[in-house]
């Protein structure tokens, strides 16, 4: 292979591996990153490393030339001197099969490097782009100079120029778009954070208008049936109906601002312990009037001390809310059945019931604000709130329901660890 072939292929796997890296990261691992970024980030580069020393170009007994630098740097300005330090040692051993007097001069080199990185990197992530940018620069010229300088001085070898400047062009334009690469794409992330929370924001204030609204409809009507009611002249019959309508469409009043509040509500980041069977078993109690109502019979499999970490009002809610619905779902009676057990490191809790279920179309739209089939009885806020909490309590939510047939909702939530306070 002649110089630039190494250098191109060292620049594409570098690029494509660090592209892939952030790609999964940003859209999948977040949380895993958070926890183990020095481990992931020791290993992309330590990969990228030994890649670059395999496809390297031996130019002579003594030396080889590949891209080796840009991992150790960028690895170690981004991870910190512990990273930088372990990147120090792969680099270092990975040049000894080759043997030569390169060893000693590469072991030297990125020495120098390594120490200056480690100290740069406690102060590399507060820089502005610009500095980050001619910082690498500035290294990826001195290495260069370095290099060669020592091949001359030291071990009286003379230098191509033509080779030199190819080398060190590749090595400081790869090293700058490697870093700008980064920087955007940390960018984006935060631009993206962003986006998510004024949507948010959006929803929220959207909600707060209607809310207002939709709460004056049964206010307005209770109003109505309170004025007819200081009649005096009103049959029995009439004004206990007058008196339930007025006490139903207050109880609706409640039931909206009670769902916008939990969705606008911030978290309180105060995460306890919740035992799930005790969560399921206060909400069960507060809802077996109005499932006897309906002629539904519930039936319950629920494993002991199974414990996982939130807020046990809005759990506790987060449950009221899909057995009301799978309660409501079953007008004419049916059985709805409620289990939690544990999955590996997951609590699962399934409700399942035997009612009206959905169309494919219904199910997509489930968990949209005002999205609901029940007319004037429903609020479309009950599954909104239900897909907010668990995805506070970084759980997920999963809903399979046959027209005539049924509904399963399954909820999957990391279990409460006891060790960590958290997972
Ligand atoms: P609401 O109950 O006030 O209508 P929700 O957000 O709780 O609002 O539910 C939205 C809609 O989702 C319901 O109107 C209903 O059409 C559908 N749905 C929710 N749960 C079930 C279920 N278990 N079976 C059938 N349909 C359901
Ligand atoms: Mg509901």
């Amino acid at each position: 292979m002649n110089l630039l072939t190494v250098l191109v292929l060292n620049l594409i796997f570098i690029l494509i591996t660090t592209f892939v890296f952030q790609y999964i990261i940003i859209n999948k691992f977040k949380a895993l990153y958070q926890r183990l970024d020095k481990l992931l980030i020791v290993l992309l580069a330590g990969s990228q490393i030994v890649f670059c020393m395999t496809f390297t170009l031996i130019n002579n007994p003594d030396f080889i030339f590949d891209l080796r630098l840009i991992p150790v740097v960028v690895g170690g300005l981004y991870g910190g001197p512990i990273v930088s330090i372990l990147l120090f040692v792969i680099v270092a051993l990975a040049r000894f099969p080759f043997g030569g007097d390169g060893v000693w001069v590469n072991f030297f080199n990125m020495l120098t490097i390594t120490v200056f990185t480690s100290y740069i990197s406690l102060k590399f992530r507060s820089f502005p782009l610009a500095k980050k940018l001619y910082t690498v620069v500035a290294v990826a010229i001195s290495y260069t100079l370095l290099i060669f300088l020592m091949k001359a001085a030291v071990f009286k070898d003379p230098n191509d120029i033509q080779f030199m400047v190819i080398y060190g062009v590749t090595l400081t334009v790869g090293i700058f778009i490697i870093v700008y690469y980064i920087e955007i794409m940390k960018q984006n992330l935060v631009l993206h954070n962003a986006v998510i929370k004024s949507d948010k924001i959006e929803v929220v204030s959207q909600l707060a208008a209607s809310v207002s609204h939709e709460v004056r409809n049964p206010l307005t009507v209770t109003r109505g049936f309170l004025q007819m009611l200081k009649d005096p002249s009103i049959e029995e019959e009439k004004r206990l109906y007058y008196l339930n309508t007025a006490i139903d469409e207050l109880d609706r009043a409640e039931t909206i601002i009670k769902d916008y509040l939990s969705f606008a509500k911030p978290q309180s980041g105060i995460a306890s312990s919740i035992c799930v069977k005790e969560e399921i078993e206060k909400a069960m109690e507060l809802i077996i009037p109005y499932a006897n109502h309906f002629s539904v019979s519930i039936k319950r499999d629920l494993m002991e001390g199974m414990f996982v970490s939130g807020e046990a009002s809005k759990f506790h809610q987060c449950i009221l809310n899909i057995i009301k619905n799978g309660i409501e779902a079953m007008p004419n009676g049916g059985d709805l059945e409620i289990g939690c057990r544990t999955e590996g490191k997951q609590a699962t809790i399934s409700i399942k019931d035997t009612g009206c279920g959905m169309t494919p179309q219904q199910l997509s739209r489930l968990g949209e604000p005002y999205f609901s089939t029940k007319a004037e009885k429903g609020t479309g806020l009950g599954m909104m709130v239900v897909y907010k909490i668990i995805d506070e309590m970084n759980g997920r939510i999963q809903v399979k329901s046959k027209l005539e047939q049924g509904t399963i909702f399954k909820i999957d939530l990391p279990l409460y660890d006891t060790e960590k306070r958290e997972i």
